[in-house]
């Protein structure tokens, strides 16, 4: 039996992850959860695994559960529980910045990880991967086009492999032109053709951030230069990504948009157990699967990924930031679709390398290009 901490459980990956929990539960148990806003889905997964801890920063958010549930113990912060916690396997599936120090948390009391935070390797990728190995510790990716590379690989040689080839499915404004991106609404960018998502991932998506945060993700998750990664658009989100082998080869990992797949690897790894679906993938009804080059043009920020992680250091950090800032700035109405990019690649432009980089300075650096990027914002 697996005891699981789940950081951001009532969120859509925190909710597939329950999900995977309840198809078996003879093999893993809830032990501890988090949230951050909401109190209904708590007090349901509370009713329903009964864990022993919640994570809650809000203290009258958890006044409220533990007066209905007074055996809960609760925590206020992700990392207290990351390193105290009596668990097995974190699953970490907050949204943004905040999922990192846990992981760091998690990694020195020597867990299990499975990660679906990218942004956590988007900042500080090299730490944590250091750390991680210092420890002995397999991160295990769940975001579906890492774990799609991770699947592949399995019984391949390293030096056998060239390249990691990233599937983009274009997200919610793939057919429109830049001149068409002006004045597109909130709800617009949150209608994603093929995946159900958090509403940062889903704009994050549409702007191609995403498929960048997924590249610098991938860049220290597998250890290859950014040389060795290539993006392509796949509109039907069929073919999750692939790896090209030196004789010219790919293996690719297929199947359905749904995210359960990867999550359940991710625990049940090395071994793939049933998911009940409800009706079976058929490619035969697909038909035929789409590829088409990715254009920078069109995706400024996928090539401003690759530019701040090939220059590394604090860049990638900045970059996150912005953006976190910016899409949260759009979702309230406060900033136009195109200043999200406008404002990632001015955060971008004005930073100096930082020098002697440590985990410290980069949480630094994320509250201060934070505050500077609200400093841009209108009034
Ligand atoms: P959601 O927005 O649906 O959920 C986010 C979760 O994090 C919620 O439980 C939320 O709590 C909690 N949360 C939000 N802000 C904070 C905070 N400041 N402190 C503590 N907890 C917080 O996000 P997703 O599930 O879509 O994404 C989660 C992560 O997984 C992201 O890093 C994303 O990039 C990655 N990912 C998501 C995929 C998807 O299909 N959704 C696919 C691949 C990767 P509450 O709801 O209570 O406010
Ligand atoms: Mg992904």
């Amino acid at each position: 039996m697996k005891r699981i901490y789940v950081m951001g459980a009532t969120g859509s990956i925190g909710q597939q992850t329950l999900d995977v929990l309840r198809s078996y539960p003879d093999q893993f148990q809830l032990k501890a959860f988090s949230f951050a806003t909401n109190l209904e889905a708590a007090r349901s997964i509370v009713e329903e695994f009964k864990p022993a801890a919640v994570v809650v920063e809000d203290v009258g958010l958890a006044e409220a559960l533990l007066t209905d549930y007074p055996n809960l113990v609760h925590y206020k912060t992700l990392d207290a529980y990351a390193a105290e916690g009596e668990y097995d396997v974190m699953v970490n599936a907050v949204m943004g910045s905040v999922g990192l120090a846990a992981t760091m948390a998690a990694i020195q009391a020597e867990k299990e990880i499975a990660l679906a935070n990218k942004e956590t390797l988007v900042m500080a990728g090299d730490f944590v991967m250091a750390a991680a190995r210092e420890k002995g510790i397999t991160l295990l990716p769940v975001d579906s086009e890492h774990s799609a590379i991770f699947q592949t690989m399995q019984g391949l040689k390293r030096e056998d492999v060239k390249k990691l080839v990233l599937t983009a499915s274009g997200g919610s404004f793939r057919d429109k032109s830049r001149a068409d991106l002006e004045g597109v609404t909130v709800e617009e960018a949150l209608a994603h053709p093929n995946w159900t998502m958090g509403a940062k991932i889903t704009i994050d998506s549409s702007t191609m951030v995403n498929k960048g945060l997924e590249v610098i993700e991938a860049h220290h998750l597998f250890g290859w230069d950014y040389d060795q990664i290539e993006v392509i658009q796949h509109r039907e989100s069929i073919l999750h990504s692939m790896v090209e082998l030196q004789d010219g080869a790919f293996l690719a990992q297929l199947g359905p948009s749904d995210m359960r797949e990867p999550i359940q690897f991710a625990l049940t790894y090395p071994y793939h157990r049933p998911i009940s679906h409800p009706k079976p993938f058929d490619l035969a009804e697909i038909g035929s699967l789409h590829f088409e080059k990715m254009d920078m043009d069109r995706f400024p920020m996928l090539a401003l990924a690759f530019e701040v992680g090939r220059r590394g250091g604090s860049f990638p950090a900045v970059y996150n930031a912005a953006n976190e800032v910016a899409v949260a700035a759009f979702l309230k109405g406060q900033i136009t679709y195109l200043d999200i990019e406008s404002l990632i690649q001015r955060a971008v432009d004005e930073h100096q390398e930082v020098q002697s980089l440590d985990l410290d300075r980069i949480f630094e650096i994320d509250r201060l290009t934070r505050k500077k990027v609200r400093g841009w914002l209108p009034l």
